[in-house]
């Protein structure tokens, strides 16, 4: 094989199958993209809930985005936020990003009515995602 000045940018081997989402993630938690910035790429086409209220140290922003390409607008489902230590709730039923500072408390995460496959996109700012000692499994149903 030729030697190659820029092929260490382009970034495989990070589809990941997890049980409670549908069909493949794309997920770089562990520091895979060599930039500070980390990703998971998931489609959900069933209810479920993160109930795990916590804060980073970095932010991290949370797209939920319709799951047709045509059509991005129709997300195709409810679903429920919750942010701050007040557990301040809010229905989404369209396509979003949730901007998460730092230090901002945030879930439980409840994502329900699901009609249609929809994306759920998460990046964080920093390169390792930390996983909580404590954190459940998302729930569901
Ligand atoms: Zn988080």
């Amino acid at each position: 094989m030729a030697e190659s000045k820029y092929g260490q940018y382009i970034r495989t081997g990070l589809i990941k199958d997890i049980a409670h989402y549908t069909g493949h993630s794309l997920v770089a938690h562990d520091g895979e993209l060599n930039v500070d910035c980390s990703i998971g790429y998931h489609c959900i086409a069933k209810p479920i809930s993160f109930d795990f209220s916590h804060s980073h140290d970095f932010p991290e922003l949370l797209f939920f985005i319709g799951g047709d390409p045509l059509d991005i607008t129709e997300l195709g489902a409810d679903v429920e936020v919750c942010l701050g230590e007040e557990h301040e709730k809010h229905i989404i039923r369209g396509p979003c990003v949730v901007s998460i500072p730092a230090g901002m408390v945030h879930c439980p995460i409840t994502i329900k009515n699901v009609v249609r496959p929809m994306v759920f996109l998460e990046i964080s700012l920093s390169r390792i995602y930390p996983k909580p000692k404590d954190r459940v499994p998302p729930r569901t149903t």
